[in-house]
């Protein structure tokens, strides 16, 4: 039996492999990348180290080969159980794995940015267009506007000028005022990420030879079969229009929560992030006794944060397996916590600096992209139905229905009920998330076998 099954290969996850490994316990590690590195460090064995933090997951991506544990790249989990079990799938093969213990390190998807329009051909998130460059060098070959705010839409006007990309202006969505909210969490954030603010500040210094709209409170895409303008208004009253064909949106980014929630885990609503959270222990497990969870899927804290963090959580379940004493656990723990408060003082300047957009979601806006349910559908079902809440609303409408199972829609249904019926986040929830977490065929169903 496998002592730790291990969903993520990106910072968190390599550095508990290394870990658990040296504490004596087996790991299998899986990915559905095709590399190891998660999304920060994607493709890094195959592409120029580019600065310190580069050259430090560089060094990680090796430490994690070299190690030679069981490494299932190109697989996909699409069911966690708290048994507990996980149902994976690698080349059209499907398999069950009942291991010790779990670990959580699915890292974080971006914030959906709803508006009318975002589902149009030419309208996509920087995260991917980011991925895009990462690993296959795509340069959009016409000029790119960027809408919405947050330290990954800089990076990547940053990367694609680097790499010979034309950016042509910023829809900033950052409100007024934050830049004094944020300096008051300054000296907290100086400490850890120092090299992180002055690259930051390099960044906001070269987006001033583009274009920016400042204060942007609302967006609609516009076009036939694909974007051809982008109308905006600003918290001044200013409305304009540009003409563009391509507008890469980011609102920053949330814990990917699927396989917490498919396992039974308790999460709950973080105010300043706008999003939900495993809750956790001292020691990143989760609500669920033999599942852990680390990284940026647990709580959004960048690569450092979750290396951190996939550490703490190998020193927990050495200490839930009996490997390791509560002395010796609490020990290892201590140094590991006090850089993760670093961390967390950091991300409070950064929350405070890009706090998530707060833009207003017309009614004729496609809320659910996969099943096509607009905003007014799901107003409207709430109007005949008081009682729905998320769930209902699926069943009601079919938002969330579809192959993202909610990734994109999640978070708007939760809102939209919250806008009519009032109520905390906590009390509303999130959609129950039902495997298959990622889409599967039927063929690959047929081949189940239980496994390991
Ligand atoms: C699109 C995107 C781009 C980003 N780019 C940057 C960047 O350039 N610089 C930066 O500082 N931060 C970036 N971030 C933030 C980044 O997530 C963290 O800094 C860091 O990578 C978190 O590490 P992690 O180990 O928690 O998760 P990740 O690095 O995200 O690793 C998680 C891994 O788990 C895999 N996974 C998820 N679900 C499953 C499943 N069901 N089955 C199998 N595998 C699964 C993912 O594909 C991924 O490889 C980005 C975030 C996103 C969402």
């Amino acid at each position: 039996m496998i002592d730790v099954a291990i969903v993520g290969a990106g910072p968190a996850g390599m550095t508990a492999a290394l870990e658990l490994q040296k504490l004596g316990l087996s790991t299998t590690v899986i990915d559905d990348q095709p590399a190891p590195g998660g999304r920060i460090f994607a493709n890094i064995e195959q592409r120029p180290a580019h600065g310190a933090e580069d050259r430090s997951g560089a060094a990680l991506v090796r430490r994690f080969r070299q190690m030679g544990g069981d490494y299932r790249p190109a697989s996909e989990v699409w069911q966690i159980e708290p048994g507990p079990r996980l149902f994976l799938s690698s080349s059209g093969q499907a398999q069950m794995i009942e291991p010790r213990f779990i670990l959580m390190a699915t890292g974080a998807q971006e914030r959906p940015m709803p508006f009318p329009g975002w589902q149009l051909p030419g309208v996509m998130t920087v995260g991917a267009a980011q991925i895009l460059l990462k690993t296959a060098r795509q340069i959009p070959d016409k000029p790119v506007w960027l809408a919405g705010s947050g330290p990954l839409l800089l990076l990547y006007m940053h990367q694609l000028i680097a790499a010979g990309g034309m950016v042509e202006g910023i829809l900033d969505t950052s409100p007024s005022g934050r830049i004094i909210t944020a300096a008051r969490a300054l000296p907290g954030a100086i400490t850890y990420g120092w090299r992180d603010l002055l690259r930051g500040l390099a960044w906001q210094w070269q987006s001033r030879s583009i274009k920016v709209v400042r204060g942007i409170t609302s967006l609609q895409a516009r076009g036939g079969d694909k974007l051809s303008h982008v109308t905006y208004s600003t918290d001044d009253g200013q409305i304009g229009e540009i003409a563009t064909e391509l507008l890469f949106i980011h609102d920053g980014v949330v814990p990917g929560l699927h396989g917490t929630i498919a396992a039974g885990c308790d999460h709950r609503w973080n105010e300043a992030e706008q999003c939900f959270e495993p809750i956790l222990d001292t020691f990143g497990r989760t609500s669920v006794e033999t599942i852990f969870a680390a990284g940026d899927g647990a709580t959004i804290g960048g690569a450092r944060a979750a290396t951190l963090s996939g550490r703490l959580a190998a020193i927990g379940i050495a200490r839930a397996a009996g490997t390791m004493s509560s002395e010796q656990a609490e020990t290892a723990a201590k140094p590991v916590r006090r850089g993760l408060a670093k961390a967390a003082r950091f991300r409070h300047f950064v929350d405070a600096l890009y706090p998530p957009v707060k833009m207003a979601l017309p009614d004729e806006t496609i809320t659910c992209r996969c099943e096509e349910v607009t905003a007014r559908d799901i107003r409207a079902a709430l109007k005949n139905e008081a009682h729905l809440g998320p769930d209902g609303i699926k069943i009601a409408t079919r938002a969330g229905m579809g192959p993202c199972q909610g990734r994109q829609c999640g978070a708007s249904l939760t809102r939209l009920v919250r806008e009519a019926h009032g109520g905390a986040p906590d009390a509303i929830g999130f959609l129950r998330i039902r495997p298959p977490l990622k889409p599967l065929t039927l063929g690959e169903l047929a081949t189940l076998d239980s496994g390991i």
